[in-house]
């Protein structure tokens, strides 16, 4: 059985200690097995604090963050790529303090529109940048993944077959590809064929409906990209992931354009979700 997680953000907008164990607890008491924690920016969140909030309720954490155009490493210029690289060194260092062994997300350039193509000098600075993260990230025990997102949100990976590619030049072993199901709806053709083109290489999958709301109540095709994930076996986590303005930041809710509220109460959300997941993975399971 996969381990099941949960976005912090479907909890609560920051992580102050309290909110840590706020959002931890309802994880926990909704039956998922890790909370998954942004660390967008790695000095607001206390690694030591976490650690042990998450010993106490008894669940694990992955981390995921994404660039920003101040810290994008796919620049061109250098200067911010080297930023960007700082900035992804330390969120490798705190993934590993807090307990986690997985930082993924758009980790690979900004997240965000960009308004023009990924070019190659950029497209190799973070290549380049992302080879020296995943040795850090070796040496700590953590796993990078690159999360495969919409046009709105990257110019370089959109598709499982850009991020198979992206992944073998890099070449490292702890670099996995992260499939986003919301994404995939857009980008993608079907939802079982990227599941597919990524074989090995899935690390990390995120389950989003269309509208980032309750699951099931949009277009995404779940069972055939359920039944992908059980024909290769796939092993690896599988965390839901929503956003309302009812809970994330401002600037969060820009980067992202969430405009309005998909639902008001992230505790049942969270639980339904759970429900949905398990239901899809038994589902696809006695299909086989
Ligand atoms: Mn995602």
């Amino acid at each position: 059985m996969n381990r099941l997680g949960v976005h912090a953000l479907v909890f609560v907008p920051g992580w102050s200690a309290e909110e840590a164990r706020g959002a931890i607890e309802i994880s926990a008491r909704c039956g998922y097995d890790l909370i998954e924690i942004p660390l967008l920016d790695p000095s607001s969140v206390d690694p030591y604090m976490t650690r042990g909030l998450l010993d106490e309720y008894g669940i694990g954490a992955t981390c995921s963050l994404g660039l920003d155009f101040d810290t994008d490493i796919s620049s061109e210029d250098e200067a911010i790529a080297r930023k960007g690289e700082d900035l992804l060194l330390r969120a490798v260092t705190v993934a590993a303090e807090l307990g986690a062994d997985y930082l993924g997300g758009v980790t690979y350039c900004a997240m965000g529109k960009y308004s023009q193509s990924a070019t190659e000098r950029g497209r190799g600075h973070a290549i380049e940048a992302l080879g020296r993260v995943c040795s850090h990230a070796a040496d700590a025990g953590v796993t990078i993944g690159i999360e495969v997102v919409n046009r709105y949100e990257s110019n370089l990976l959109n598709t499982a077959r850009q991020a198979t590619i992206f992944a073998d030049d890099v070449g490292a072993s702890n670099l996995v590809v992260h499939l986003d199901t919301y994404h995939m709806n857009i980008e993608e053709g079907r939802m079982d064929l990227p599941v597919q083109t990524c074989g090995d290489r899935l690390g990390y999958v995120h389950v989003g409906e269309s509208h980032r709301g309750y699951l099931g109540s949009g277009s995404v095709d779940f069972p055939s990209f359920f039944r992908a994930l059980i024909d290769a076996d796939y092993q690896g986590v599988i965390t839901f992931e929503s956003f309302s303005s009812r809970v994330i930041s401002d600037a969060f809710a820009s980067a992202l354009a969430v405009w309005r509220d998909l639902w008001e109460d992230g505790e049942d959300l969270a639980v339904h979700a759970r429900q949905f997941i398990t239901d899809q993975l038994l589902s696809a399971g006695r299909a086989r």
